[in-house]
């Protein structure tokens, strides 16, 4: 499960800059999971369902140390797998989440799933507790690509939970996974073509990647696993943008896909730079200039909490040339782009004029475009996008 989620080292990186003020969004991690998949290097804790109670009291004590209720626009609960949570500590904690930083009307309240967790009962007490937004952490409807990714769920079951979320849910997003090892173009193209048909309103793309601490990771350096091919990986992507160009949804961030209206409000606050609250084991903050990372041990961060201490291990000041250059960087992640006029009045004026001297030459060689007072990526830019952005440090 990724989108939304910013925890620990792996994600602290899609913290920005922006402006220094009240935190409008809100990010809430729930560590636990039947078992790890062999991909996945989050914050998360195997099998220990005994901690859920002391999870929830210690989170409700990060937010009680709020001090006051806050407003917020957005809220993301994110995992590990939320949906796991028994009902009355899930109840709890959404009582909780509402009483200290209760949403604004209109508001956006995401919680990741997972699809066997998903049944009507359950789409209720969520859409009861204020929650407007699913997304389902499916990666796959393929038999096999789901069992090379060690899942616990089936394709059917998948298709099942985005029929069951779609009757009480008008947002309902699934993420999937490309470039599984043995997976190729068609296996990838029936995934896209499951999830569009299903009306989804909201995809998230992922190229799988094979991340230190995770099994694959080690498997790779053994010889036990091939990744797929850079250029099937690319040919997938390529094809993921055509496809769902096709079915009528936009293309808005570099792994995302939106229906008209349905782009995830809260990761706009990763990429615009603007500051968020981040609760629970893992989780990233990013208040008042300063990034902060939770604990990322599950254990480590309820021993903090119930000692009355800080559940921070690591906190960094950013200073203005780091939060201009990571708002430029993490911006041009938008398809849209960056609007050059208040990103370069608002930024610091050095690192502004050296952003500034390197878009040319990404222009030159194709990658980059102005478009309507913004810079923004080109489709021959896309794929590499990654590869652009050291020139901007
Ligand atoms: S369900 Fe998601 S968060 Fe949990 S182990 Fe698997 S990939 Fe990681």
């Amino acid at each position: 499960m990724r989108s939304g989620r910013v925890t620990g080292a792996t994600e602290s990186q899609t913290n920005t800059a922006g402006p220094l003020s009240i935190p409008q969004a809100a990010y809430i991690h729930v560590p636990f999971c039947h078992s790890r998949c062999p991909y996945c290097s989050f914050t998360v804790i195997a099998n220990r369902m005994d901690l859920v109670d002391r999870y929830v009291e210690a989170v409700c004590r990060e937010l009680t140390a709020l001090g006051s209720p806050h407003a917020v626009k957005t809220i993301f609960i994110g995992g590990g797998t939320p949906t796991l949570l028994p009902r009355e500590p899930m109840v709890r904690l959404f009582e909780e989440i509402r009483r200290w930083i209760p949403l604004v009307e209109n508001g956006e309240w995401s919680i990741e799933a997972n699809p066997q967790d998903i049944n009507k009962d359950l789409c209720l007490l969520l859409r009861d507790q204020g929650i407007n937004r699913i997304s389902l952490g499916g990666q796959s409807f393929d038999a096999t690509k789901l069992k090379t990714l060690g899942r616990d769920h089936t394709g059917d079951q998948l298709a099942s939970a985005i029929d069951i979320a779609r009757q009480w849910f008008d947002e309902v997003s699934v993420d999937l996974i490309f470039g599984v090892p043995g997976e190729d173009l068609q296996i990838w193209k029936a995934d896209l073509s499951q999830a569009t048909s299903r009306g989804v309103s909201h995809i998230s793309t992922y190229g799988l990647t094979y991340e230190k601490g995770a099994r694959y990771w080690s498997q790779l350096q053994k010889g036990e696993l091939v990744a797929v091919p850079e250029e099937t990986e690319l040919e997938m992507y390529l094809t993921a943008i055509a496809f769902l160009k096709e079915n009528e949804f936009t293309h808005y961030e570099v792994s995302n896909f939106a229906k008209p209206g349905s782009e995830c409000q809260h990761n706009q606050v990763y990429w615009q730079g603007d500051p968020w609250l981040g609760i629970g084991p893992g989780a990233a903050a990013y208040v008042g200039g300063t990034r902060s990372v939770n604990h990322r041990s599950t254990l480590k961060y309820l021993q903090r909490m119930e000692a009355g201490e800080s559940p921070v291990a690591e906190s960094q000041v950013l200073d203005w040339s780091t939060r201009t250059r990571e708002r430029f960087i993490f911006g041009m992640r938008r398809l849209r782009g960056v609007e050059w006029s208040s990103f370069a009045s608002a930024g610091e004026p050095r690192s502004v004029e050296e952003i500034s001297l390197q878009i040319p030459k990404h222009i030159q060689l194709g990658f980059l475009e102005w478009h309507d007072g913004y810079i923004r990526l080109t489709a021959a830019g896309l794929p590499i996008s990654d590869s652009l952005w050291l020139d901007y440090w």
